[in-house]
């Protein structure tokens, strides 16, 4: 979609089509394996299904009210205690949403005069500067560094860092929104308790408030564990926490989100929210609040068989020469194309699906200063193995054709 020459707002125009949409269109076209848009190819759990079969047919098809159905909230509180030991108010510190993405519009154009500065860590997913730029913010992006893929191959097992000191250079009083991701899309990062202190320090020091969009939660790998900077000394109170069923449940085209904080911070997104869609997907609802309440167990199986796709991409990529990360979390790793010819992965990603039958993403559309990051690519490992076997294989032939 080309928005120049369009009625558009101007400020709008240059974000033109998603990366998502562009890509899994190409893959269509083309019948390629869609290893772009991150979404599964399973179905979610059936006790999930059943709920929302159940609402279905018991008459739950009418509004939700505009903050989420009362059953659905109570179901967040007590996922946000099992897993964080923190105690929101089902009736007003929660807000249901239609998915993460509604849950970030909401707070920053509920919490952004236009002007107010808003501060994002590059690469970022791309919703966050286009919503940035709809609130008429001022952006600040602070770039990742990333690790060292090696022109040889192999396996990159460090993730992206943080420079607190570019951060803290950014940061001033004027600045009213951070919006940090971790577990990390696109790199698969996930932010160690050290480097999340930096980041409430800086917050508190400058009375910032911190959008923390969290909706890997649940998909964290090797054991590790997913720390959330609510639980920092005096970040609960600072904090809108947003997650999504989309990725925990593999059920990405329900939309349905939330965003947790307190008081003052929930209903400045509920008052948004309510205008955007007001409440909908009701027997949706019903069925996440019934995948919340499953057992600790269902979680850890998700992951550990993430994991294990992970673990296959990562093989596979990595013996054709590509170095590639073994994500600690998330959909995604990150190869970079630069040892086997390819410099430019834009260009890579819009001539595979054609060439190749498949599909991928480039890690510079979600960054503001490209070239660090010009030849690396995010496969999406979480699909069927049938359609990462067939992946694969037709980037093994791809190679060996010499491309
Ligand atoms: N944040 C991140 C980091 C994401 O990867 C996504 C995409 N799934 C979203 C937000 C949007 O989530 P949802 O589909 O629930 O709107
Ligand atoms: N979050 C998904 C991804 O990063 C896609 C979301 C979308 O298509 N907007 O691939």
């Amino acid at each position: 979609m080309n928005l120049e020459n369009t009625q558009l707002v101007p400020r709008m125009r240059q974000f033109g089509t998603t990366i998502f949409d562009e890509m899994s269109g190409l893959a269509r076209k083309h019948q390629a394996i869609n290893l772009g848009q991150g979404f599964p190819d399973a179905s979610p759990n059936t006790l999930i299904l059943d709920a929302v079969e159940d609402a279905l047919r018991t008459g739950k098809n009418q509004y939700a009210p505009g903050p989420g159905i009362p059953e659905l909230q109570q179901a967040i509180a007590a996922h946000q205690a099992r897993f964080y030991g923190q105690t929101y108010d089902p009736d007003t510190e929660i807000a249901v949403t239609f998915g993460a993405t509604e849950a970030l519009a909401s707070a920053i154009l509920g919490l952004c005069e236009p002007g107010d500065e808003v501060v994002m860590i590059d690469p970022a997913y791309d919703a966050y500067p286009a919503l940035a730029m709809l609130a008429g913010a001022r952006m600040h992006r602070v770039s990742l560094t990333p690790p060292v893929y090696p022109k040889d191959g192999g396996i990159v097992e460090d993730g992206w860092q943080l420079d607190i000191d570019r951060l803290a250079a950014v940061i001033n009083p004027n600045t009213r929104l951070l919006i940090i991701n971790t577990p990390h899309n696109p790199t698969g990062t996930v932010f160690d308790k050290n480097t999340l202190q930096q980041i409430a320090r800086l917050a508190q020091e400058n009375d910032v408030i911190v959008v923390s969009d969290e909706v890997y939660e649940h998909l964290v790998f090797d054991g590790a564990t997913h720390d959330s900077i609510v639980n920092l000394p005096g970040m609960r109170e600072r904090t809108i926490m947003i997650s999504s069923a989309g990725k925990t449940f593999s059920c990405t085209g329900w939309k349905t989100g939330w965003a947790c904080a307190p008081e003052p911070l929930a209903t400045a997104v509920k008052g948004i929210k309510q205008f955007l869609t007001y409440g909908g997907g009701t027997p949706l609802q019903h069925g996440v609040a019934a995948g919340l309440m499953l057992d600790d167990t269902v979680f850890a199986h998700e992951a550990a068989d993430l994991q294990r796709r992970r673990d296959y991409v990562v093989d596979q990529v990595s013996r054709l020469g590509i170095p590639v990360t073994r994500s600690a979390a998330t959909y995604f790793v990150t190869a970079d194309f630069a040892p086997v010819g390819f410099d430019d992965a834009e260009a890579f990603c819009r001539w595979a699906p054609e060439a190749i039958g498949v599909a991928a993403v480039p890690v510079s559309t979600f960054v503001a200063d490209k070239a660090p990051v010009k030849s690396l690519v995010r496969l999406a490992v979480c699909k069927a193995d049938s359609t990462l076997e067939e992946g694969m294989a037709r980037l093994r032939r791809g190679f060996q054709k010499g491309l």
